[in-house]
């Protein structure tokens, strides 16, 4: 048996101690972010009106889709000959649509203004991962990383340009929040997802959407109102939505309650992921520093009213970072704060581990350590996996959405 961490923190390490419900958590002894790289909390995007996207056929309801097919001129029907060739076929370019007169593919054009201009594409897993770096109206860049798995396909897809949540530990936190992205710019990525994988160009033959991630760059919920047009767009059925199953979507907050609680209310059976990666606000209003506006027990309530409202298991998302949130005592402590709210497993723990990088303080757990978490949850009847870090080489594993091209 590996000696307790706590112990092992106690024999010299430069760690201090704090008390929860009797259990010694190690903290580190100096801040987290390196002195000059603390930033502000921002939760309202900077207002940059040249960046603004042109509107999209993506940013309307069905109703306002055949209201600007009419505006145009053209037969209400044209919408639906629209939406089959977009949401049917995948095809988004007007002058592939040749059951339509030449003219009216012209008018149409209008309402498909390009929104992301692929920057760069890396390919990993023997082709089954592609990142994708866009560059969007105004040259913000974003990233998007599609991932294919026996069985199922997953798209991870950005909803800002930067994020404003300043976690220390995250690239895209460390470049500060550009701007919010439009409902059509978040569509639009799922959309190139889908042609990529119809036509054949990703390995693994054609396949189709299932699952939709939104774990890339940004803090959905601080996007709220164009996060939950893309979820309906995305849900609508065929031809007037790309019909993906609501199950098969999910929203990562870091923490935003109020939006948690929002977003329990749409009566959308969505998944909800709350990156947590500290049961503690000791560690955790360093780590995360929304947390030092809504704590740990809060945002475990809104977790826990989610699930309880949708009936959908929340997952909690815990990155192990080395002798940072990794101890035993800290798994016994998450344990703790989950099973005292329900035992009907309605949450379940989805331990991200790092990408070894030796000399930073941000690195991989010892597989020791990670394995000791585990058991510890498991013990305590937390239902528990390691995710799958798909797309380490390009760094594309999700949290590291790095903006190294802006
Ligand atoms: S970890 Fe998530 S919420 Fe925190 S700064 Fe990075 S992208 Fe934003």
């Amino acid at each position: 048996m590996p000696a307790p961490q706590a112990e092992r923190f106690k024999r010299g390490d430069p760690l201090e101690h704090t008390s929860k419900g009797g259990l010694a958590l190690p903290l580190p002894t100096s801040p987290l972010a390196e002195p000059g790289e603390e930033r502000a909390l921002v939760f309202d995007a900077p207002v940059r009106g040249s960046a603004k996207p042109p509107k999209h056929w993506f940013d309307l309801e069905p109703a306002a889709r055949a209201t600007a097919v009419a505006a145009l001129g053209l037969p209400a029907y044209r919408a639906r000959q629209v939406a089959t060739h977009v949401f049917g076929r995948y095809e988004y370019r007007p002058e592939e649509w040749t059951d339509l007169p030449t003219d009216a593919r012209a008018q149409l054009a209008v309402l498909f203004p390009s929104l992301l201009t692929p920057l760069q594409e890396l390919t990993a897993d023997r082709g089954l991962t592609v990142k994708t770096a866009w560059a969007l109206t105004g040259g913000a860049v974003i990233e998007s990383v599609l991932m294919r798995y026996p069985g199922r396909t997953t798209v991870c897809i950005s909803s800002q340009a930067g994020c404003g949540m300043a976690c220390p530990f995250c690239a895209t936190g460390q470049g500060g929040l550009q701007r919010s992205l439009s409902t059509a710019e978040i569509v639009a990525q799922v959309a190139d997802a889908e042609t990529k994988l119809a036509t054949g160009v990703v390995a693994g033959g054609p396949g189709q959407v299932n699952n939709v991630v939104f774990m890339g760059m940004g803090e959905p919920l601080a996007n709220y109102v164009a996060v939950m047009a893309a979820l309906r767009q995305l849900v609508r059925p065929k031809p007037d939505g790309f019909g993906i199953s609501a199950r098969g979507l999910t929203v990562s907050t870091v923490g935003l309650v109020p939006g948690i609680a929002r977003l329990a209310a749409e009566e959308l059976p969505i998944t909800l992921a709350v990156s947590l990666h500290a049961p503690d606000d000791e560690l955790r209003d360093e780590l995360i520093p929304v947390n030092q506006r809504w704590k740990v027990g809060e945002l475990l309530d809104a977790a826990w009213d989610y699930a309880r409202i949708t009936k959908r298991r929340v997952s909690i998302e815990y990155a192990l970072i080395r002798d940072i949130n990794d101890q035993a005592v800290r798994a016994d402590l998450l344990a703790r704060e989950l099973r005292r709210r329900g035992d009907w497993n309605w949450a379940h723990v989805n331990l991200i581990p790092l990408n070894p990088t030796p000399g930073s303080k941000w690195t991989a757990s010892r597989r020791r350590d990670q394995q000791t978490f585990i058991e510890r949850l498991e013990r305590a009847g937390v239902p528990v996996t390691l995710r799958d870090t798909r797309g380490r080489e390009i760094d594309g594993a999700c949290g590291q959405l790095a903006a190294s091209l802006a």
